[in-house]
């Protein structure tokens, strides 16, 4: 409990035993006025003085104006005990709230706990300064002793570990990691000792840009959360106005009829109107109700930037992929060299320095097959064209590496036999030089995920790649996708979603997952970005509405299913709040439930809304 909670914790308390006391002392008149005004002011000043400025600012109609009205008015008509007892629940639903909603922001900062304090540096003679992350440079070397967070991503230069990634993909098994390999901020390194040499300054780096992201997802609001804000500007102006004709036309129409106007009892039933139509089990329960979902998801390694993106991820009918990286693995295996007048290491090593700047898996292929430590003095004029493979100078002639698409836009003509996998072809100074068929591996995991997807009601798998046509039909086959199209540029796989997108019903939507090299157009194009290899990508990170940590893509039927569960929650809210409200008013306008009655179906709806809300931080079971 925070400070300010244990303060009104105090107050709840003192007032109680103070009405309590109270029951007990016969006091009368003037007495008894001024006794009951020492509890409910202990209870209630904060509320009175809020609603005075609201009054104040020509904004009067919130919840406090709706308290502070219900229950001077009670007091007014005598009824001290309800006026106070109506305030005193109020605060204790207000505090039960408070409480249960910081609770579960902590729970979620202390699973996102990545935000490292420290970062160390070796100092002249060798000794360990702790220094703020913020304030080193890149290049410099920190180093990362066993037990504490990865403060800065880096390049390991010295050591070797187990990585724990968990707070930041979910994944609970270590990741071993060594000499030459990159490692991202957030990690907490279990074993060895690393030197790290940074390779990004500390807003840049990994885990700066999850909690930017995650402590911003709650601005972005969802629909239900638009509603509701719409909604209270019109209703609670509307139940005032309510409550003024309930208190004064039955008397008049009463006084015309030629009997007693019992103004008394009228105006109370009004009061018991205004206390219950306190909108704040709904204010308060559906924007807890996503912040929950979105932090459940987060601690499954999948992060939601928006409300709004979780609330469309539940309406998820068609998901659209992409291959490389995504559905595979992306770690292509050399498995036929087939030069042409050159021998195989010659072929293989064109291929490696012409793509020595690429970020393409194919590309981090080729240099794992070379083998050797690339010398990029010999390497020049690179140009990577999406879809189809890089030009570049080595060693100051024109070399081509890619698919059959490239080679004919360098005018060459391919004479390859058929090879099986996709092919890459090299061409040197206009000749060609020979290809390599290199194969990948479907991810561990992805048939499930698709067959996940269809459980959670996904109607429609699309695969789109730029790979060769039987390449796609086999994996397509094998995951048991429903669409595949192949051999497609960047811009046609953009194309093929706006097709998909048009023909959509409404209150449907499209997700593309993609791995963010080459098609971050894609991912901003469709309903939800879903991207890939949030470790190692930063155009994924920006272009995607929603990442996946740890690059598995039965996450994604996770994810959709939290948000099913996340909109279910709310839907439920809504409509048990504005059922129980719906009768309670009715029943107070008609005089059968009365202020105790008010107080109670309010702060009671809201507890139980409160409690349902929370419930979407839990992960279904798939
Ligand atoms: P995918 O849709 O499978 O993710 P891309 O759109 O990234 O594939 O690339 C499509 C095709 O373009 C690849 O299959 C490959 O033939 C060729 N290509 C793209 N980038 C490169 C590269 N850096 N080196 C060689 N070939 C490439
Ligand atoms: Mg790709």
């Amino acid at each position: 409990m925070s400070r300010k909670q244990k303060k009104m914790l105090v107050r709840i308390i003192v007032s109680a035993a103070l009405i309590a006391l109270l029951q007990a002392v016969p006091l009368q008149g003037a007495w008894r006025l001024a006794a009951y005004m020492v509890p409910y002011w202990i209870i209630g000043y904060d509320i009175l003085l809020k609603a005075a400025k609201g009054v104040r600012n020509r904004q009067p109609f919130d919840e406090n104006f709706l308290m502070a009205v219900a229950t001077v008015g009670a007091i007014v008509l005598g009824e001290y005990v309800e006026g106070v007892a109506v305030m005193l629940f109020y605060q204790i639903g207000e505090l039960f709230q408070s409480y249960a909603v910081g609770k579960s922001r902590r729970n979620i900062s202390a699973l996102m706990d990545i935000r490292p304090d420290y970062a160390n540096i070796e100092g002249a003679d060798g000794e360990l300064v702790r220094v703020d992350p913020d304030e080193v440079a890149i290049g410099t070397v920190i180093v990362v002793q066993p037990g504490e967070k990865i403060p800065l991503d880096g390049v390991i230069l010295e050591g070797h570990a187990a990585l724990n990634t968990s707070a930041l993909t979910g994944e609970s098994l270590p990741r071993e990691v060594q000499e030459g390999d990159e490692v991202i901020s957030g990690c907490v390194n279990m074993s060895g000792l690393l030197r790290i040499r940074t390779t990004r300054e500390f807003g840049e780096s990994t885990v700066s840009k999850i909690l930017e992201l995650v402590e911003n997802a709650s601005s972005r609001k969802s629909p239900p959360e638009n509603f509701i804000t719409k909604f209270a500007r019109i209703y609670t102006p509307a139940v005032c106005y309510g409550a003024v004709a309930l208190a004064l036309l039955p008397p008049i129409v009463r006084l015309l009829l030629g009997m007693e106007a019992q103004f008394g009892e009228w105006v109370m039933r009004a009061l018991t109107f205004l206390v219950i139509s306190c909108p704040c089990a709904l204010v308060v329960s559906i924007p807890l109700s996503f912040f929950a979902g979105i932090g459940g998801a987060s601690r499954e390694g999948v992060l939601v930037k928006g409300s709004n993106y979780l609330h469309a991820l539940s309406q998820t009918k068609v998901v659209v992929f992409d291959k490389t990286g995504t559905m595979t693995q992306g770690v292509f295996e050399v498995s036929e060299v087939s030069p042409c007048g050159m021998d195989a290491a010659q072929l293989v090593e064109w291929a490696a320095l012409a793509e020595s700047y690429s970020a393409h898996p194919i590309s981090q292929s080729l240099k794992r097959a070379y083998g050797q430590a690339i010398d990029a003095s010999r390497v020049q004029d690179v140009e990577e064209i999406g879809g189809h493979g890089v030009t570049a100078r080595v060693d100051g002639k024109r070399v081509a590496v890619g698919n059959e698409r490239l080679m004919a836009r360098v005018g060459v003509t391919v004479q390859a036999g058929r090879q099986p996998g996709t092919l890459v072809h090299v061409a040197v100074e206009g000749v060609y030089a020979g290809c390599i068929s290199i194969q990948d591996r479907i991810k561990p995991g992805a048939r499930e995920a698709i067959d996940a997807l269809h459980r959670q009601g996904v109607s429609r798998t699309v695969m789109l790649t730029g790979d060769r046509d039987d390449v796609a039909q086999k994996v397509a086959a094998e995951l048991n996708i429903d669409e595949v199209h192949s051999e497609l540029l960047p811009a046609q796989k953009v194309s093929w979603v706006e097709t998909i997108l048009e023909k959509k019903a409404k209150g449907e939507t499209v997700a593309f997952v993609g791995d963010g090299i080459n098609d971050a157009p894609v991912l901003s194009r469709a309903d939800i970005g879903v991207a890939m290899g949030a470790l190692g990508s930063d155009a994924a990170i920006e272009a995607a509405d929603v990442v996946l940590m740890d690059d598995d893509p039965r996450k994604i039927a996770l994810a959709i299913a939290l948000s099913r569960k996340c909109l279910r929650i709310v839907y439920q809210n809504i409509a048990f709040a504005i059922g129980v409200k719906g009768v309670c008013l009715v029943l107070g306008a008609l005089g059968v439930a009365g202020m105790w009655a008010a107080i109670f179906a309010d702060v009671g709806v809201m507890v139980l809304a409160v409690l349902n809300a929370i419930r979407a931080m839990r992960i279904p079971k798939l």
